[in-house]
């Protein structure tokens, strides 16, 4: 019996997370296939993309964006072009498509993953920004519709990856290794003068620049402990991190009788990716491979809370819950943006957002809305700490 294709909707599929998705899924001899792809506004790539996997639709997301400003002559006769935020949904919803890969970044992500959800998609889930602003509301929701939760990002790939060696009952904590980004040996005096350009030279991960920035300041692997939380519904004193410059062990489970579990590969994104769009089973595929025939030096060595404050706050807002996850999210997508344009100093990015986070409204249960209002908020919030 042939396996009939399985058919991914690609959200984001100019960004790094997509381009390395449309590589699986090109390497996958059609067992694979792009049926809808999307950008914000790059419209011209997009459609070089559209010309290479011939998706049933292409989204341009930007609501300003009029589409007599390109040629889409190019574009195969079955690729149609819609646009705007409700096509994202359309797509994201649409019956035809098997995994919706959750691509786009930020909180922009948070409505098309969402709208996945409620159809009972299966999502490989990359935009981490859904489950640290609405953590309990998404798992919750997957959980009634029958939807999907398979994560993407490496660390949350491996963990999914290394709980199947046990029972979910016999797990002691979770411990979630960070490459330490560029500054991980700088001085507290050395952070207080980094530069955008310094911020955008990670040292093991071609990225986009806002998670960049994130792993510059070690605030992407306090989302991703606030990810961890939810993804796997564990609690906040079970997730630890450890500073693994390699990238090479991407996370590991301790189970209670002292045994520790770990997922290793180069740092390559294809492999999540293609673990997330092919589970239960695995493939062969494109992504980079371990070479053992070299010599491998892998270091583990504690994180400095002192210096990167952010991971602290990563663990507060775990053991909170409610409404800090989305005001922490927003607060600090607002600040990095404000910080790629020189209005905010790196060494304020993570005060900025501490200092929003203690004077928000707290609500231990909100809906939907109110996370969506409490976003808002906070990046107007941001915009009171940034120099115009
Ligand atoms: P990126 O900036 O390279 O790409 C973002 C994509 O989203 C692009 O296709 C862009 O057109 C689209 N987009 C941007 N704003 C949008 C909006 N307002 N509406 C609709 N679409 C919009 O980002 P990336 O590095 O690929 O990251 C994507 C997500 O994956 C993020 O949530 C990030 O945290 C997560 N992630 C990325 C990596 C990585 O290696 N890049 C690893 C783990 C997790
Ligand atoms: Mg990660």
């Amino acid at each position: 019996m042939t396996d009939s294709p399985i058919k991914v909707a690609v959200l984001g599929s100019t960004g790094s997370i997509g381009t390395n998705t449309l590589e699986v899924i090109g390497a996958s001899a059609g067992r694979l296939q792009a049926v809808a792809l999307s950008t914000y506004r790059r419209v011209t790539e997009a459609v070089r993309q559209a010309c290479q996997f011939h998706p049933r639709r292409l989204v341009v997301a930007d609501p300003t964006y009029n589409s007599t400003q390109n040629d889409f002559s190019f574009l195969p006769p079955g690729t149609d072009v819609v646009t705007g935020p409700q096509a994202l949904i359309d797509v994201a919803t649409d019956p035809e498509v098997d995994v919706v890969v959750a691509a786009i970044v930020g909180s922009a992500g948070l409505q098309s993953t969402w709208a996945a959800l409620e159809a009972g998609k299966t999502v490989a889930l990359a935009n981490k920004e859904t489950l640290v602003a609405a953590g309990p509301l998404a798992t919750e929701l997957a959980a009634d519709r029958g939807a999907t939760i398979l994560p993407v990002d490496s660390e949350h790939s491996a963990l999914f990856q290394a709980l199947q060696a046990g029972r979910r009952e016999d797990v002691q904590r979770v411990v979630l290794t960070a490459s330490g980004g560029p500054f991980r040996q700088f001085s507290k005096e050395q952070l207080s003068h980094v530069t955008v350009d310094q911020a955008l030279a990670h040292p093991t991960w071609r990225m986009g620049r806002k998670i960049t920035v994130d792993s510059a300041t070690m605030m992407n692997k306090a989302l991703e402990i606030i990810e961890a939380r939810w993804l796997f519904q564990l609690q906040a004193d079970q997730i630890d991190v450890v500073i693994h410059p390699q990238s090479v062990v991407h996370s590991m489970v301790e189970y209670v009788d002292g045994s520790v579990v770990a997922q290793l590969s180069p740092p390559d994104m294809k492999l999540p990716i293609q673990y997330a769009l092919t589970f239960p089973r695995r493939w062969p595929g494109p992504a980079a491979r371990m070479d053992w025939s070299q010599p491998h030096r892998m270091e583990f060595e504690p994180p400095d809370f002192d210096r990167f404050p952010a991971l602290a706050l990563g663990l507060e807002v775990a053991r909170m819950g409610g409404t800090s996850g989305a005001v922490l999210n927003a607060a600090n997508e607002s600040a990095v943006a404000c910080f790629l344009q020189s209005q905010l100093a790196f060494h304020d990015i993570v005060p900025a957002c501490r200092a929003v986070l203690e004077h928000h409204d707290f609500e231990a249960h909100p809906s939907l809305e109110r996370v969506l209002a409490i976003d808002r908020w906070a990046r107007q919030e941001i915009s009171k700490h940034a120099s115009a």
